[in-house]
């Protein structure tokens, strides 16, 4: 059957269409019977303003080669995607759209950006909520299939009916259900507290949305005069970064124990500039070493003022306001901005002689991190979930292992983090996102939290209400995903099979944000853990391992460089690297390497596909089938071909043994370590040696029968590995299962089994002969090599002690021939004399060339140095792996073994080497005297 497969690789050309029919066959659609083991995903939706980056790509090739994988196992998986409306950046960017149809001519550049960005601001004001949604909604119709583009692009195995927005109706009605709740059990609660405001935002922003930013500036000293009592003038100095905040001061604080200001705690300062009179009070909190160890507070601006406030009632005066002016509060600095108002007040307090001195001070600066402005903290009226009875139980599930994270060590991060947390603000001003489900009466003030908008309040029966303004988090929504996204609040059959997820993969950077806050919502709502496994992804880094980044200009695109590659190849790349808690080097070049892996699967595929002549249609029936079903490995013997059956022992062997070690380490997201195995699986083990060894058999006219059996293995140790293979390189593949004759049709090899090779065929004996026969051949080719004979064909002679050894070579001695390039081989019980200058082997036998040249004696000499130092130096390695203890004790106890023997070799070896060495310059002086 002539098959038309194209000469070159061209990825290009076979992804696009397989990722469409993945696609529009819906093969990645779970199946409904409900009995069939399950593992089941949530996809961290991505923000519906971007497109993929990088750590995406790796983030859902790492999640795609384990869903496939599961998949392949049997398990009915359930990847679910979805979208994340992303409140302030999507806010943002329509504001920028606004501010750029207002303003469109001006130059690109960053500050053009931020012209946009104000006037987009202003827009939005002036056209009110109704409209700016009707925006909004319009902007996600128009952008934001991007991301789902993309990701089918590559090939992500997700089940697109089941996809989510987080604005969906649906989710929303989740969204409003679970504030009701919290709002019931008194979880949630409105209150005035210091929050980060980001004054270009508009909005509260929460810490962990906070940059920190080290910048220099001053302290000033300030003198505050006391009140007059009687006759004891004087004044308390205070040391402040930010003096123009003291226009809100409520009171001077020291600490309790220091002696230097016992006798004026309970007496009043006077603030300057405004007069007002303030109390000195005593608080621990205070530190003594800190400038003067008095310092002023201002309650309404700053956390840790707004805490000692609390403990001694002290009044709460906003001096800067949500735009970061001065207010009426602020008395003659009122509409000042804050750097405006510093200076005027620094300038009035000099006047009056009341700084004191002024320090070169380096502070760490609160910038908001989406648009880098500094955050005021500012007193504000806002609603709060409380999270201390929420994270204990989070808290519990993570230290009694019923969520396992993995690498370890974030374990203990994020244990550190929810055994300090405090309350969370989940209001946001901003109007693209959930709105808030409360309402407040006009008439009575009284706040309503309902499911519905109440037509008139409870309290006062007046039919005058209005909802609160302000959105959710962002994170408040996304924290219901692995149950909103099954139905929840219904108690629907997705929620009974899929929840809890098996599994959860994501970035270090939302670990708090995000997987601490679905920990606590699914145990609060669902009574049971969101996911059993979290697997914290590396970052992608450049080749220099630095971070990707614009402004550095060493951002790869995804989408590009798969074009450019094919992303079979990109996403072998990923993995290759992806050793857990191990940031990966990306680079062209290693994906160029893969590329070439790509290219060498294609060639080996081509070879097989042009001679399916020699596989019969009895001989078809092997095919794909016959490996899974067989209670034994029972290959085709080749009649009459000893040699061969032992290559087939070996790789089937090596089959089992490859699938195993892959099993294992892709339980373990050791995805590097899979990728590595079956990539030398593929290429050193089934291209260079089997490929090579077979091919007297394969050669054969297709009616011989020693071909067809010998093609039969050929082609099922292919298919085997494409199976293998499949999870990370799933393009081609497909492409190349599909062209291959199958007993059993089926759409997709993504739906077949992986493991085609069982332990069944484990043959430890045969995989040891066959090593044997390799490290014979290798070291006849390095002989060659080394005396300059590549073109000829010397003969050889093997030496050991070991009659069974000798037998093995002889029962292979064709194989050996034409695989060394010799002419022929010897056999000598016993070993060589040390002046015939052997190769000594680890297998425990001596091998020498014989040539008809005469001996260079200092090439000889420099050749046998070479092979000294070349197996001294693997020896020094093997003994610094057996001095490393975390070796020792982590190692298995027969790979331990297993590298003391091969020590042992090692020095064995290099002995023979010297005493041939030492042979060499004796039989030199015996001739020179
Ligand atoms: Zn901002
Ligand atoms: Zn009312």
């Amino acid at each position: 059957v002539p098959t038309e497969i194209p000469k070159v690789y061209a990825p290009e050309a076979i992804e696009p269409r397989w990722a469409r029919f993945w696609v529009e066959q819906r093969l990645y659609r779970p199946s409904e019977d409900a009995s069939l083991p399950r593992f089941s995903l949530s996809l961290p939706p991505p923000n519906i303003t971007g497109s993929l980056h990088m750590g995406h790509m790796l983030e859902h090739a790492e999640i795609d080669i384990l869903m496939r994988w599961q998949r392949m196992r049997g398990q009915n998986v359930l990847w679910l995607p979805g979208m994340d409306h992303a409140s302030i950046a999507a806010q943002m960017i329509v504001e920028r759209e606004l501010g750029r149809e207002a303003l469109p001519d001006l130059e690109p550049g960053p500050e053009t950006q931020r012209a946009w960005q104000r006037e987009g601001q202003r827009r939005r004001l002036e056209m009110g909520p109704e409209k700016f949604l009707e925006r909004c909604w319009q902007w996600k119709e128009q952008n934001g299939g991007t991301i789902r583009q993309q990701m089918e692009r590559l090939g992500a195995s997700v089940d697109w009916s089941r996809a989510r927005f987080t604005m969906d109706p649906e989710y929303s009605r989740a969204v409003v259900e679970a504030f009701v709740r919290l709002h019931e059990q008194g979880l949630i609660y409105r209150g005035e507290y210091i929050v980060n405001w980001c004054p270009r935002c508009g909005t509260a922003v929460s810490d962990l949305e906070v940059a920190h930013e080290e910048r220099k500036s001053h302290l000033w000293y300030i003198r505050y005069p006391l009140e007059a009592l009687e006759a004891s003038p004087g004044h308390i100095v205070v040391a402040t970064t930010r003096p123009e905040s003291m226009l809100g001061d409520t009171a001077v604080a020291v600490n309790p124990s220091d002696d230097r200001y016992r006798k004026l705690v309970g007496r009043n300062a006077v603030l300057p500039l405004l007069n007002r009179v303030i109390p000195i009070i005593a608080d621990d909190f205070v530190d003594p070493a800190f400038g003067t160890g008095a310092v002023k507070v201002t309650p309404a601006h700053d956390p840790n003022d707004f805490a000692i406030g609390m403990r001694h009632s002290l009044p709460r005066i906003r001096v800067v306001n949500t735009e970061a002016r001065m207010t009426a509060d602020a008395g003659p600095y009122q509409g000042l901005s804050r750097e405006e108002a510093r200076k005027a007040v620094l300038r009035d307090l000099e006047a009056a002689g009341l700084l004191e001195k002024t320090e070169d001070y380096t502070l760490s600066v609160s910038i908001c991190e989406r648009c880098k402005t500094v955050v005021e903290p500012l007193l504000s009226t806002q609603w709060f979930l409380k999270m201390k009875p929420l994270a204990e139980p989070a808290i519990r599930a993570v230290e009694d292992g019923r969520i396992r994270v993995t690498p370890e060590n974030h374990r203990k991060v994020y244990l550190d983090w929810m055994n300090r947390i405090y309350d969370w603000c989940i209001s946001r001003q901003l109007w693209w996102g959930h709105r808030i489900p409360a309402w407040y009466c006009d008439a009575c003030s009284e706040i309503v939290v309902a499911r519905e908008a109440p037509s008139s309040c409870p309290k006062c029966h007046g039919s005058s209400v209005h909802q609160d303004p302000d959105v959710l988090d962002t994170w408040f929504s996304s924290g219901l995903w692995p149950f909103a996204t099954l139905g929840w609040p219904g108690k629907t059959e997705d929620l009974r099979r899929f929840y809890p997820n098996d599994l959860m993969i994501m970035g270090f950077d939302i670990l708090f944000f995000w997987a601490a806050r679905m920990i606590m919502l699914g145990l609060k709502f669902m009574n049971d853990v969101p996911f059993h496994e979290l697997y914290i992804h590396a970052l992608v880094r450049d080749a220099e391992r630095q971070k990707m980044s614009k402004t550095k200009g060493n951002v790869i695109d995804p989408i590009e460089i798969t074009e450019k590659y094919g992303t079979d190849a990109v996403r072998f790349a990923l993995a290759s690297s992806a050793a857990p808690g191990t940031d990966i080097a990306f680079s062209d070049d290693k994906v160029q390497a893969y590329r070439a892996f790509a290219n060498k699967i294609w060639n080996a595929g081509r070879f097989i596909l042009m001679n399916l002549a020699y596989l019969s249609e009895p001989a078809q029936r092997h095919l794909g089938k016959s490996l899974e079903l067989a209670p034994e490995i029972e290959f085709n013997a080749v009649p009459g071909n000893e040699s061969l059956k032992l290559a087939d022992q070996w790789i089937f062997s090596r089959l089992s043994t490859v699938t195993r070690e892959m099993n294992e380490a892709l339980a373990a997201y050791r995805f590097h370590e899979a990728a590595h195995t079956i990539y030398h699986f593929f290429w050193h083990e089934f291209c260079d040696w089997y490929l090579e060894w077979v091919k007297p058999e394969i050669t054969r006219p297709p009616d011989d029968s020693r071909a067809s059996a010998a093609w039969v293995n050929l082609a099922r140790v292919f298919e085997a590995a494409l199976h293998l293979l499949h999870p990370f390189m799933p393009f081609i593949t497909e492409e190349l299962w599909n062209q291959l004759p199958h007993a059993t049709a089926g759409p997709s090899i993504s739906l077949t089994p992986f493991a085609l090779v069982t332990s069944r065929a484990a043959d430890p004996v045969s995989e040891k002969q066959f090593e044997t026969l390799q490290e014979l051949i290798v070291a006849a080719r390095n002989a060659k090599a080394e005396m300059g004979l590549q073109k000829e064909r010397p003969s050889a002679q093997v030496a050991s002690d070991d009659l069974r050894l000798l037998e093995l070579f002889r029962a292979h001695q064709d194989t050996i021939l034409r695989l060394a390039g010799l002419e022929a081989l010897n056999f000598v019980r016993g070993r060589l004399p040390a002046d015939a200058a052997p190769v000594p082997l680890a297998s425990g036998c001596d091998l020498r060339l014989f040539y008809e040249r005469t001996i260079d004696r200092t090439a000889e000499r420099a050749r046998l140095e070479r092979e000294r130092s070349r197996i001294r130096q693997q020896r020094e390695q093997v003994e610094r792996q057996l001095a490393n203890e975390s070796f020792r004790s982590r190692a298995p106890q027969d790979v331990v073994a297993g590298v003391e023997r091969r020590r042992v070799e090692l020095a064995d070896q290099e002995q023979r080497l010297a005493e041939s060495l030492a042979r060499l310059d004796g039989a030199a002086e015996q001739q020179s005297t």
